[in-house]
């Protein structure tokens, strides 16, 4: 029966899928609710973080998030300071039948870490990275990001899976899967998860590990912020220092070539190395740039990175390097700005989809991509049903995005993102939930696929009034 659901979602047409999809920023009303001085005043004084209405001098700057196509006005930020008052923000928001946005980095695509009128709870004050290098754990506040996460565990020589923007949220990162350089060694960021803690909609503090409360735990690695507000996040540390990491730039005009030839170092490559190509728009004609971090021996490395030296890179700037620098470098996005991405699972590069993604490139708006991702490795050996995180067969994430600084480019770049997603949509066999801009039913179930009704069942239980449905919600019948 899950099964069957979840092919049934996977394989409607894509026109059906595609039909129901929606964007969130084209039909999120403006909502002109308003709490009262008073009402505000007497929660405030129960918060012990800090509360910032639209009045307040932070409020700006509090409402900001990494995608600028969201200009979101909460009636109320709460940035709290512990579990109490995430407990307490929850319960006020439910008493005054408000939405109800959680904020932890503030890097969703679909911008869910701020609402129109509502409150939200914000985690970005609880931020400390407490490492045990002896027992290679960190403990890390809600609200710390990855470079936090990063750095804390570097000071040890460790680290462990997590997103190749500095700035992203470990929180939604983890929640949603979490993808990152050192997957193909350690799996997702999900996998590398011991334990959480989270306050759920009815204040309850609870722990979510294999021995406590294990039915959430298995739900928040992937189901995303469904089921509660998490707090506290433990991580499993493996011991990382330098790595060999760098991008290989190739000329323009050589997109399939290229293709296949990543496609068959792909298909070779140890867990250790981490390439993924990012395909930009260019005066001469679309490039192809290949990022690599490859956290094993360098020398065996540079052995392996033959094949994508010997295509005549333009330039080369792969070279032994700090973690911490390879993870700085960043990836297609360093800092906020207008966008629209979205993505599809695909188990191959097969011709067809080589020749379909060259053709997107030709014609892509000036500040376009496509960036070709492969899941090998240890994330793809994880058993399908053993964590709600669904993408664990080998392919690729293929994410489709485009900013704009001027609202006029808008409409140009989200329908050639939405084009070249139609086009590839044949090819797809899922989608992954934490790099969508856009959301619908049909997506959802297509995201989170065969777990999908045990998720369901899940949201039942520790969620049944959907009081946390501003994400890629699971719905509760
Ligand atoms: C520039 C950029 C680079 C990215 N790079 C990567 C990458 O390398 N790998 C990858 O896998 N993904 C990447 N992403 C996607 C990213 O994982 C998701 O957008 C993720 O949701 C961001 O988490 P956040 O805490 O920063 O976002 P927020 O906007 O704060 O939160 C997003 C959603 O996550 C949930 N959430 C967040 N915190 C909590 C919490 N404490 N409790 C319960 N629910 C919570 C909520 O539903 C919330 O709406 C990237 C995104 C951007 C914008």
């Amino acid at each position: 029966m899950q099964t069957g659901l979840a092919v049934a979602a996977l394989c409607r047409r894509p026109s059906e899928v595609l039909a129901a999809a929606r964007e969130v920023f084209e039909n999120r009303k403006s909502n002109e609710i308003q709490l009262d001085a008073a009402t505000i005043r007497k929660f405030s004084a129960h918060i012990a973080g800090h509360v910032i209405a639209p009045e307040a001098s932070d409020y700006e700057s509090a409402r900001s998030i990494f995608n600028r196509a969201y200009d979101l006005r909460p009636a109320l930020i709460v940035r709290c300071a512990n579990s109490s008052d995430v407990a307490r923000t929850l319960d006020f928001a439910q008493g005054q039948k408000v939405p109800l946005a959680v904020r932890s980095g503030g890097h969703s695509r679909i911008g869910h870490g701020m609402c129109d009128g509502g409150v939200v709870v914000d985690l970005s004050g609880m931020n400390r990275v407490v490492v045990d290098a002896g027992k290679r754990v960190a403990r890390a506040e809600a609200g710390a990001l990855v470079r936090d996460l990063d750095a804390a565990a570097q000071k040890f020589g460790l680290a462990t899976t997590s997103g190749g923007c500095p700035t992203v949220g470990i929180a939604g990162l983890t929640l949603g899967g979490g993808e990152g350089k050192l997957m193909g060694k350690f799996g997702a960021a999900c996998d590398n998860l011991l334990s959480a803690q989270l306050v759920t909609v009815d204040g309850t503090q609870v722990e979510a590990s294999h021995n406590s409360s294990p039915d959430l735990f298995w739900a928040i690695r992937g189901g995303g912020g469904n089921f509660g507000v998490v707090t506290e996040l433990e991580y499993q540390l493996h011991p990382v220092t330098d790595v060999l990491a760098g991008t290989l730039l190739y000329p323009a005009g050589r997109l399939p070539d290229l293709l296949q030839a990543f496609a068959r170092f792909v298909a070779a490559e140890p867990d250790e190395m981490d390439v993924l190509a990012q395909l930009v728009p260019h005066d001469t004609g679309p490039r192809c740039r290949m990022d690599i971090c490859y956290c094993g021996d360098p020398r065996l490395g540079n052995d392996l990175l033959r094949p994508l030296r010997a295509l005549n890179p333009q330039e080369d700037s792969v070279k032994v390097t700090p973690y911490l620098t390879a993870q700085s470098a960043g990836g297609f996005l360093q800092t906020p700005v207008a966008h629209f991405q979205t993505n599809l699972f695909l188990p191959d590069l097969s011709e067809a989809v080589i020749t379909t993604i060259s053709a997107a490139m030709s014609e892509a708006p000036p500040r376009c991509k496509i960036i070709v991702v492969p899941l090998r490795g240890a994330i793809s050996r994880v058993p399908l049903r053993d964590t709600a995180f669904v993408l664990r067969q080998p392919g690729y994430e293929v994410d489709i995005a485009g900013v704009w600084d001027d609202p006029a480019e808008r409409t140009r770049v989200v329908e050639w993102v939405k084009t070249q997603r139609d086009k590839l949509q044949p090819f797809a066999r899922g989608v992954y939930a934490n790099q969508l801009g856009e959301t619908s039913e049909p997506l959802v179930r297509a995201a989170f696929g065969p777990n999908y009704t045990r998720l369901v069942e899940i949201k039942k239980k520790y969620d049944p009034r959907n009081v946390l449905r501003l994400n890629q919600n699971i719905k509760p019948e």
